[in-house]
């Protein structure tokens, strides 16, 4: 059988819906932002979470994230302005600064905390849970921890500038390899007046997050689907299946991140950090943490 993909034929991932994001308080008091893992969007597999933090507020984010364990389950976190001081229970830590880029896989399990500072009065990023598939839930905890300056960036003629953090454009590789969900994490720029295109293979989830600016996402024509409308900051645009998606801007500039991911397909049981496949593993990881003897 020649799919569509051998002939080559442009497939547009059309606009299937628009999320307000909704504030929540989480950790010892952080006021965030969130548009996945709510009420209106539980789960967009393999995504299990978003959110967006910052504020020109300190007593939003200080309080922080003290130390909490993690299993089954990889945290990303994008700093975009300010500091996370950050340390864990396999002994590592440090700080993530401006545009520094935390992959953490957690596995079988991690304890760690996580404490936002504002740098200059600012403080702003992102963090994104991707889900792992049942047969490494367990397995190893790893951190790739990426600094701006390993992060490639295209700037192309017309302006557009994309940092890709993981996954490919151009034949440029992101900084963050080998994570199961075959992610792409770009956060694009487009100055007023221009368009970007790129690339996303069929039947991965694919989202973009709007946090400056405004654009105009996948068919640019005005639909009841939202397509075509302005999309202002701050929300996030899922696009239905195709091969590539498209954005532009009109007056002003846009920037978004442009997320995707191949979905797992499996059951799953979520118990705030945890995220296992059955109830069983969420209570085995209660007991564990309960016995000491959660670090593996
Ligand atoms: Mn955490």
């Amino acid at each position: 059988m020649i799919s569509e993909e051998n002939y080559k034929v442009k497939i547009l991932r059309k606009v299937i819906d628009i999320i307000n994001p909704i504030y929540v308080m989480e950790g010892a008091g952080v006021r965030l932002r969130r548009s996945i893992a709510t009420q209106k969007l539980d789960y967009l597999d393999p995504f299990l979470l978003f959110d967006h933090f910052g504020s020109d507020d300190p007593n939003d984010y200080l309080a922080g994230f003290p130390m909490h364990p993690h299993r089954g389950i990889e945290t990303v976190t994008y700093i975009l302005d300010g500091l996370v001081n950050h340390k864990d229970s396999m002994g590592n830590s440090g700080i993530l600064g401006k545009d520094d880029v935390q992959w953490m896989t957690s596995g079988s399990g991690i304890i760690h905390e996580e404490m936002p500072k504002p740098y200059k009065g600012k403080m702003e990023g992102f963090q994104l849970w991707v889900n792992l598939p049942a047969k490494l839930k367990m397995t190893t905890p790893r951190y790739q921890e990426v600094k701006s300056s390993q992060i490639p960036e295209i700037h192309r003629k017309d302006g557009v500038v994309v940092k890709i953090i993981a996954g490919e454009m151009e034949s440029v590789e992101g900084a963050v390899t080998e994570i199961f969900a075959d992610p792409e994490y770009l956060d694009v720029i487009i100055p007023a007046g221009s368009s970007f295109e790129q690339p996303i293979k069929r039947g991965h989830t694919a989202f973009a997050y709007v946090f400056e600016g405004e654009g105009i996402f996948g068919d640019f024509e005005l639909n009841s689907l939202g397509e075509g409308t302005v999309v202002p900051a701050t929300k996030l645009v899922i696009f239905g299946d195709g091969n590539y998606v498209r954005a532009k801007s009109d007056q002003i500039p846009v920037r978004f991140l442009l997320i995707s991911g191949k979905p797992l397909n499996e059951p799953i049981a979520r118990y705030g950090p945890f995220v296992m496949n059955t109830s069983d593993e969420i209570e085995q990881a209660l007991r564990d943490l309960q016995n000491d003897n959660f670090v593996k």
